[in-house]
């Protein structure tokens, strides 16, 4: 019989699909890894289960201890899914601008939610960052995986996802395009991939415009899980040959043809992405294999991406989704 063991065992092994639709005639191959495929519903599931190995690991993590982070989204619903089935307890703290929705999504994996004003500066004693420092020195057994630092991070990428791209490609992939949020993906990803190939594979970070990646200061952007405002160490900065940045309107406008034309209901970092896959594969002609990675699923954002009101709000709507191109619907 084919039975996992726990869900923990669903991790990974995702697949590729061709993206047809959106690609310009005369470019290469474009194929997408489909995170959203992993039982939390995002590519965070692979350095949950590995942060929380290594932390067994080297006795940072007890049994019967509590995980403490500072997240809202995919990365604690990864933690969350490891926890249960290993038997940790899990306190997420996130500030309050994060929808009653994602904090419901971690209570119902049984976490703990602690909610923190987002109107301080990070050295405030209320700030989510100082929070999450006091509760993971007071909570007993407490561990903070700190995933913007941790080197599990990039390391479960080497070791799953790099593989897994090579595998399914037969090692004809020309070139890896992967947003960049802590950095963990591109890194650990495009590190694997380099050396397997011999330095042929061709490694491309995606971030929003405004982000420090692609030379920006750290000026707000809507798109959600990349971008940074400070250079976390799970990046390194050697490993992408090229950083694209992508406007929120290209990435949330891709992000709706994924779903409306490929099928791919996922989130805008996804559409993010995309744009600038597209735009190597365009560049690199008929003979490119490109692969982009697809971090996480679409309905985390339907009252956002997929709703037209919430586009036309910051001026970002082109195409309404019933497809009329009136303004009757927003
Ligand atoms: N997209 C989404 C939706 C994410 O949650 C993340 C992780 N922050 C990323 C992209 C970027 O991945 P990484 O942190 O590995 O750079």
């Amino acid at each position: 019989m084919r039975i996992a063991d726990s869900v923990v065992d669903l991790i990974g092994n995702t697949p590729l699909v061709k993206i047809n639709s959106v690609v310009k005639p005369g470019s290469g191959l474009v194929a997408a890894k489909v995170e959203y495929l992993n039982p939390g519903g995002s590519s965070k599931d692979r350095i949950a289960v590995k942060m929380i190995d290594a932390a067994e690991a080297s006795g940072e993590l007890k049994p019967g201890g509590t995980i403490v982070e500072p997240t809202s989204g995919n990365t604690g619903i990864g933690l969350a899914l490891v926890a249960q089935q290993r038997g940790y307890k899990c306190v997420f703290v996130c500030p309050d601008k994060v929808g009653e929705e994602k904090r419901n999504v971690l209570r119902a994996y049984g976490a703990e939610v602690v909610v923190c004003p987002t109107a301080v500066p990070p050295e405030h004693p209320d700030s989510y960052y100082n929070v999450s420092d006091r509760l993971a020195a007071e909570l007993p057994g407490g561990w903070k995986p700190n995933q913007y630092s941790n080197p599990a991070g990039p390391e479960s990428h080497y070791e799953s996802t790099g593989p897994e791209i090579w595998a399914d490609t037969d090692g004809k992939i020309t070139h890896f395009v992967a947003g960049v949020g802590t950095g963990g993906t591109i890194s650990g990803t495009g590190r694997y991939l380099k050396e397997v190939s011999g330095g042929k594979v061709k490694v491309v970070g995606v971030d929003p415009e405004g982000s420090v990646y692609s030379g920006g200061t750290g000026r707000p952007y809507l798109v959600e899980g990349v971008g940074e405002d400070f250079w976390p160490s799970a990046y390194d900065a050697s490993i992408p040959d090229e950083i694209i940045a992508v406007s929120d309107a290209d990435a949330f406008e891709m992000t709706r043809r994924l779903a409306r034309e490929e099928g791919l209901l996922v989130g805008g970092s996804c559409g993010m992405a995309m744009v600038a896959a597209l735009q190597v594969a365009e560049r690199e002609g008929p003979d490119a294999v490109v692969v982009v990675l697809l971090p996480d699923g679409g309905r985390g954002y339907l009252a956002k991406v997929f709703n037209d009101k919430w586009m036309a709000s910051y001026g970002f709507l082109r195409a309404p989704l019933d497809g009329k191109p009136d303004d009757s619907t927003v």
